[in-house]
């Protein structure tokens, strides 16, 4: 498979040509490509490179694939990546050739005060000007190009590497573990879900069934799983949730109905303008309306309403119910360590969000299936290393 092998160079040999991987390629809104591109190398001794044994298409991804960011043509998609550490920069102590890794989607640093605060969605050495978009592979100001490819280059590796049982076991589950696992887990984090309590999400595609998940992972009482799509909705239900059909009636209405007309205790919005066809502040002012007075919302999806800067939200109603509202990116790192146990000890099996594992070839159908939410298509694993 690699056009690599056992070839490489280590990571104090950079003085050769650059030789070429494949990679996933955005070349104009609504179009990718699988195409040749010079492999990653060590530029820093804080590097790894790792060979990527599966890699996630993510939400996020469709807001670069539709050209609504300012991502220029030739950026390798990717961001949910896991693999087997190839190459070991000079400064990295804690990693070596072979193991097997996950990277969250948000690299970081590791020592800045937002990161030491466990804050490393917010890292302030890799998001200077205050935006939170370390990540790879996703727009014009992610300083990393992605790994939707055979290769990675992971800077602050020691940092951002998080480690696996070796073999192959489970890849389905942990490399859920770069994103959406953790961000579904986040919204609740944010939303401040305890065990015993009602909570919606709007929003049932692969972040708002790990929304969900993550809801009953913390002992929540019933979750409100909302949506259009029948097969989301089905997905919802066999895993323990309360199936919401927005498409069949006013999901708030149906909510209250079944809580005896008192709403839930938390509500997260799962990116839920996406999934479930709707304006997103039609899906947080809903959101604003189930929650019971002095509830809690999160707001962990990453959010581009159609006219950036100007998403209106009824402020006067989340005060006038007393309302916590948490929002940002997820801490990746805060929670991984935790949620790859409890997959180690098979108390959580993400994978079932998974719907198809497909070579790199297969990338632009692909995305294309994923967009227009075609039927069966819930998450996308790409394998660089299938035929
Ligand atoms: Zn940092």
């Amino acid at each position: 498979m690699a056009l690599l092998g056992a070839e490489r160079a280590t990571g104090d040999d950079h003085d050769w040509g650059y030789r070429l991987m494949r990679a996933v390629v955005y070349r104009k809104p609504f179009d990718v490509a699988v195409e040749e591109v010079p492999d990653p190398r060590i530029e820093h001794p804080n590097d790894v490179i790792v060979r990527i044994t599966s890699t996630g298409i993510s939400g996020a991804d469709l807001h670069v694939y539709e050209g609504r960011t300012a991502a220029e043509p030739g950026i390798v998609f990717g961001h949910e990546n896991l693999g087997i550490v190839e190459d070991v920069g000079s400064g990295v102590t804690g990693l070596e050739q072979g193991d097997r890794v996950v990277m969250p989607f948000n690299i970081a640093c590791g020592f800045c005060r937002n990161c030491v605060a466990g804050l490393t969605g917010f890292c302030r050495t890799l998001n200077p000007q205050g935006v939170a978009l370390g990540l790879c592979g996703n727009s014009a100001i992610a300083p990393y190009p992605g790994g939707q490819g055979e290769y990675l280059r992971v800077p602050y590796a020691d940092f951002n590497c998080t480690p696996l049982p070796p073999g192959m076991d489970h890849e389905s589950d942990y490399v859920l573990l770069a994103d959406v696992f953790p961000t579904g887990y986040h919204g609740c984090e944010l939303a401040g879900v305890r065990p015993g309590e009602t909570v919606a999400v709007f929003g049932a595609g692969s972040l708002g069934l790990m929304a969900a998940y993550s809801a009953l992972l913390r002992g929540a009482a019933q979750v409100f799983a909302v949506d259009r799509v029948p097969a989301w909705l089905a997905t919802a239900r066999e895993m323990g949730a309360t199936p919401i059909d927005s498409a069949e009636a006013d999901p708030v209405q149906q909510i209250k109905d079944l809580t005896g007309g008192e709403g839930t205790d938390r509500g997260v919005d799962a990116s839920g303008h996406h999934v479930a066809g709707a304006a997103p502040d039609q899906v947080l002012n809903q959101l604003v309306q189930v929650v019971r007075p002095a509830g809690s919302l999160g707001v962990p999806g990453y959010c581009v309403p159609p006219d950036p800067g100007r998403l209106p939200l009824s402020l006067d109603a989340v005060f006038e119910k007393g309302l916590r509202l948490g929002t940002g990116q997820a801490n990746v790192k805060r929670y991984n360590r935790q949620l790859r146990d409890l997959i180690v000890q098979g108390r959580a099996r993400p994978g079932f969000v998974v719907s198809h594992e497909l070579p790199l070839s297969e990338a632009p159908t692909a995305y294309e299936s994923v967009e227009r939410q075609a039927e069966g298509y819930t998450k996308v694993i790409l394998k660089p290393e299938a035929a």
